[in-house]
């Protein structure tokens, strides 16, 4: 076992760190001990159930560490997490596990920074960026995080909502002024791009084949997931409100698969997408459901979102953007021989469920006749 070290607990919390690789690479514990030893098989599970809550949860717990050595497992677990979902080598779970690793430091450290300003500090070193912490006198001494904005674009390129808009921040003399919290969650986005980087790794097939009791489990859990999100509730009701999302329109599949991947989906996508669900009769409540893994899910403001297209708060309920509106927005990807018969997202999926329909009548009344016919026989 490793020997005892005064930043194993803080590092272990945070194992995509480059101090962390240096701590582990410093033991001397190679690749071929962690993935045989004995002694490392406590690691190795731990390492399983990263990926499992990552997959089930979309997030990675942080377990109380008490010691050392159960610092050095969660350390040495993340490797091994790494190498199982490479082994697996499926890019929705490639992008669910880093969002779940980037998603559970971040709340981690959102409670750690309450009291240590040091982790801002330390951050912003890891990550390269440039900042200067600005204690705000007439607020309680409250700090405020001012970055130059090329480091502010460089991170938040991918998130959508439009308060990450670089007009409406508070901008001076090049700097962005954000509050503390803002700034972890810009560095929720640092950490996802240094977890997702090299995965999946190049681990040999023999490799792989012998970590396969590991990597069952969560393949079989991966299916069922991917099964669970394909036919996610839609089951038939009454009239339009048929929820059959094998006749919904490509662009509508995308943003969809997007959503389900963990992609961050742009405003306008995701204004197509809730109003077209709305629409077919989803309730709110089923769609914040599919916004639960999109990067920067926020409950509370996604529900607002979805209440405000619905038209709950006594307002107009809006309906899915047409396609030429979606083409403007480069939301119509992928489109096919039926999309030249309509003009609107909408029209396209009454369009796909009525010929079903026809063809579901038509195949039973062949089945009837071919009935009667063994019948007569
Ligand atoms: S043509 Fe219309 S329905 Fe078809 S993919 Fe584009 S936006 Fe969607």
């Amino acid at each position: 076992m490793m020997e005892m070290h005064a930043g194993a607990l803080h590092i272990s919390l945070y194992p995509f760190l480059a101090a962390a690789s240096k701590y582990v690479k410093e033991s001397g514990v190679t690749l071929d001990d962690l993935i045989t030893a004995v002694v490392f098989e406590r690691a190795r599970l731990r390492g399983k159930e990263r990926v499992r809550e990552a997959l089930k949860e979309g997030t990675v717990r942080k377990p109380v560490i008490m010691s050392t050595a159960q610092a050095e497992v969660e350390l040495l677990s993340y490797p091994f997490a790494r190498i199982l979902v490479s082994c697996i080598g499926d890019e929705r779970l490639v992008r669910r596990y880093a969002l779940s690793e980037a998603k559970s430091a971040y709340e981690k450290l959102k409670e750690d920074s309450s009291s240590d300003t040091d982790i801002i500090d330390e951050l912003s070193r890891e990550f390269g960026i440039r900042v200067d912490l600005v204690r705000l006198p007439h607020e309680q001494g409250r700090e405020q995080v001012h970055l130059p904005f090329v480091d502010y674009l460089r991170f938040t390129s991918t998130l959508r909502d439009k308060r990450w808009k670089l007009v409406n921040r508070r901008l001076e003399k090049g700097w962005v002024k954000l509050r503390r919290g803002e700034f972890l969650r810009i560095i929720q986005e640092a950490i996802y791009e240094r977890v997702k980087r090299d995965l999946p790794l190049d681990v040999p097939k023999a490799l792989c084949e012998s970590l396969s009791s590991y990597t069952e489990d969560i393949r079989q859990e991966l299916e069922v997931l991917r099964r669970k999100y394909d036919d996610r509730g839609f089951e038939p009701v009454s009239g339009f409100q048929v929820r059959d999302p094998r006749s919904f329109p490509p662009c509508i599949a995308a943003i969809l698969g997007n959503l389900r991947d963990g992609v961050n989906v742009p405003h306008t996508a995701r204004f197509a997408v809730t109003a077209f669900l709305l629409n077919i009769g989803l309730t709110g409540d089923e769609i914040i459901e599919i916004y639960k893994n999109a990067p920067d899910f926020d409950e509370e403001r996604t529900r607002y979102q979805v209440e405000h297209i619905a038209g709950d708060k006594g307002g107009v309920r809006y309906t899915t953007p047409s396609c030429d509106t979606m083409r403007t927005y480069g939301n119509c990807v992928g489109s096919d021989e039926t999309c030249e018969k309509v003009a609107h997202p909408l029209s396209y999926y009454k369009l796909k469920l009525k010929v079903k329909r026809k063809e579901g009548q038509e195949g039973k009344s062949t089945k009837r006749k071919s009935a009667g016919l063994d019948l007569r026989l």
